[in-house]
């Protein structure tokens, strides 16, 4: 199946199943709400109480379990209490204290970066714009969507490793960059909506549709999910970039 490129008027959008903007708003708003039923106490597992603290979580998060990052937070969060507390911090203490979270070493700048930013350019105090958060050393659209949707209670599309994958399955995006299936989902989807369904996306994808064996038949929405008789194999078609050529010519 053809995926056209969705970019522009959203009228013109077109799934990877040839629907046309309105059928597939009306099955992506059928899936939020079989979403909704299915997972009614879905919530966001870092714990934290303050955006600042949510930054720090969803950055130590990256290739991490969220009972980990909580497991190391619990005792970082009573040390540190400011974003000036963080960014005062030597950079190898904060190496060794997220070390277990994994890749420490650009996790500790990343917060060390952020924090210091915060402190320098706006007051302390974490900003709430996507742009403000983007442009803070070590926060990419992801965590700063993650920001904006749970420590902010506006309204974020966060496209992890789940959403990719699932909203590629449900055919709502033919897409496989995070920025342009991030935009497909805006266009789909009511503003107040955004959060959640992206919470819902990426528990529906650890307990139902995972990345190896999707179990299409317990599924609460295989009703509404063409990629239910393939077991979460996409057939559609995808214009991906030309690869770039290396030195070697490969
Ligand atoms: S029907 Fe299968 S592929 Fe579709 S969302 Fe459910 S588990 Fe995933």
């Amino acid at each position: 199946m053809a995926a056209k490129n969705t970019a522009g008027d959203k009228n013109e959008l077109r799934g990877p199943l040839g629907e046309d903007y309105k059928t597939l708003r009306s099955r992506a708003l059928k899936i939020h709400r079989r979403l909704k039923k299915a997972y009614p106490d879905a919530h966001i597992p870092l714990r934290f109480s303050s955006p600042l603290e949510l930054l720090i979580a969803t950055i130590l998060s990256a290739q991490c379990t969220d009972a980990k990052v909580n497991e190391v937070t619990e005792d970082l969060f009573r040390k540190y209490g400011s974003a000036k507390d963080w960014a005062k911090a030597p950079l190898r203490t904060l190496e060794k204290e997220v070390r277990p979270t994994g890749f420490y070493r650009n996790k500790a700048r990343a917060i060390k970066e952020s924090t210091e930013d915060i402190v320098e350019r706006f007051d302390g105090r974490v900003p709430e714009t996507l742009e403000e958060l983007t442009s803070l050393r070590g926060v990419g659209r992801k965590s700063a969507n993650v920001i904006i949707a749970h420590a902010f209670g506006g309204a974020g599309i966060i496209v992890d490793t789940h959403f990719i994958r699932l909203s590629r399955r449900m055919g709502l995006t033919a897409e496989l960059d995070p920025v342009k299936i991030e935009r497909d989902l805006m266009h789909l989807l009511p503003r107040k909506h955004w959060s959640d369904f992206s919470l819902m996306m990426t528990w529906h994808g650890r307990a139902t549709c995972t990345a190896r064996k999707p179990s299409c038949n317990g599924c609460a929405v295989s009703g509404e999910c063409p990629a239910r008789d393939s077991r979460g194999e996409v057939k559609w078609d995808v214009k991906l970039p030309p690869r770039k050529k290396g030195r070697s010519g490969k």
